[in-house]
């Protein structure tokens, strides 16, 4: 199984995946919990190369094609293995970000998202993708308290440079994902505690892999 979630940012991804990767184990469910962009060395040094603003320059679409030799890797070195050993992977971000960020949000043309997408996934789609949905404000507040806490260090730069309208529209972008993705996605509302949110994920996967 090959689950994905998305959203985003500040709304509580990377606490949900490490939550259902507890649960699953605690169930001797054999099961890894990913990321992108990175999860193998090559595409983590990609990411650090993104996130350190170092590409910024080069403009959405080849930050986009940077994006997808990073899930390349990812797919290849990481995703397929496990899979094919019968493990469950959870990712904290997948292909849709792609599509969400540098493609609805930054302007890059669907062809070249789409072309990418079928280059890095090489047939590896999500079985289902969470994706987390909050107001902007509110996930303004966690990230800028998170940020208060030194827990944002390595993001915090590329975020304070965005203002809300912009996460206005990636929010709606994941939700236009999602829309036209319906077999595979399903929208929950992250405004809502941690322990909330986890039990509501729990019952989602269980109803979509009840084995
Ligand atoms: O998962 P997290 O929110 O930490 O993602 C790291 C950062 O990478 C995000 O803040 C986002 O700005 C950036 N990102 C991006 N395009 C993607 C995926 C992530 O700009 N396709």
């Amino acid at each position: 199984r090959f689950v994905t979630f998305e959203g985003g940012e500040g709304v509580g991804k990377s606490t949900q995946v490490k939550r259902l990767l507890a649960t699953l184990r605690r169930l001797s469910v054999d099961a890894v919990a990913t990321r992108e962009p990175g999860g193998t060395p090559k595409a983590e040094a990609i990411r650090s190369y993104i996130l350190q603003g170092r590409s910024e320059s080069w403009g959405a679409g080849a930050e986009a094609v940077l994006f997808a030799a990073a899930r390349h890797d990812h797919v290849k070195e990481l995703i397929a293995p496990s899979l094919a050993s019968g493990k469950w992977v959870i990712s904290d971000r997948f292909h849709d970000s792609t599509r969400a960020y540098q493609g609805l949000t930054g302007g890059v043309d669907e062809k070249l998202i789409t072309g990418l997408e079928v280059l890095a996934l090489d047939g590896h789609a999500p079985d289902l993708t969470i994706v987390l949905d909050m107001d902007p404000e509110e996930a303004f507040d966690r990230v800028s308290r998170r940020e208060l806490e030194g827990a944002l260090v390595e993001t915090g730069d590329r975020f304070e440079k965005e203002d809300l309208e912009w996460h206005s529209r990636l929010r709606e972008a994941f939700l236009e994902i999602a829309r036209n993705n319906p077999e595979r996605c399903v929208v929950i509302p992250a405004a809502q505690t941690p322990d909330a949110l986890e039990i509501r994920i729990w019952s989602v996967l269980t109803k979509r892999f009840p084995e």
